[in-house]
């Protein structure tokens, strides 16, 4: 009795993670690895689900992830963005607190994806024209698990999270605390 509880509430739990991936427009790998749907259940739950959604139209992407950490580097407003999806993933449980490449294997779960569905709606209520889709937020997590390019750090003045590039050389300061940028001509 109790172990057909269990997977009752194991398969109704796989069955919402997989609803709030495909409402967050994740790809069909990405729902089956972190639910471990078949792509057959999963492109019937796309159908039926689609059928009855109210909401605006879903996307159902195709082709690779995201595979680039330069994408959370590229600008200021890239990296306030990534740096605020990744606190809120710290704050939710959903990321460790520093790298931990031995849990890459076992990352995509139905508990973290849980944890990082929370995550995720959390920063789209504060950040609703964000630049990071949630299949940038999954590589981001993971690179971030990994921890062998970038890594969680805070700025040296206020200490808001930052992340930075793994092997960078100066102490982080967030743009905020960040002197203006030296004006060519201009002596300081
Ligand atoms: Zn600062």
């Amino acid at each position: 009795m109790r172990v057909s509880d269990d997977r009752y509430t194991r398969d109704r739990l796989r069955f919402d993670i997989a609803v709030q991936f495909i409402q967050h427009e994740a790809r069909t790998r990405t729902i089956r690895a972190w639910t471990g749907l078949s792509d057959d259940r999963i492109r019937k739950l796309y159908r039926s689900y689609l059928r009855d959604w109210p909401g605006p139209r879903l996307t159902r992407h195709r082709g690779k992830s995201p595979q680039q950490v330069a994408f959370f580097m590229r600008t200021d407003r890239a990296r306030q963005e990534s740096a605020l999806l990744a606190s809120l993933c710290r704050l939710l449980g959903a990321l460790p607190a520093g790298p931990a490449p031995e849990q890459l294997g076992t990352l995509p779960s139905l508990g973290r994806g849980e944890l990082l569905c929370h995550a995720f709606a959390v920063y789209r209520s504060l950040v609703p024209q964000s630049m990071i889709s949630f299949e940038h937020a999954v590589f981001l997590l993971t690179a971030l698990v990994r921890g062998d390019e970038l890594v969680l750090s805070a700025c040296r003045e206020c200490s808001a999270v930052l992340i930075i590039d793994r092997w960078s050389l100066r102490a982080p300061c967030c743009s905020v605390c960040a002197p203006p940028a030296r004006q060519p001509g201009v002596s300081l």
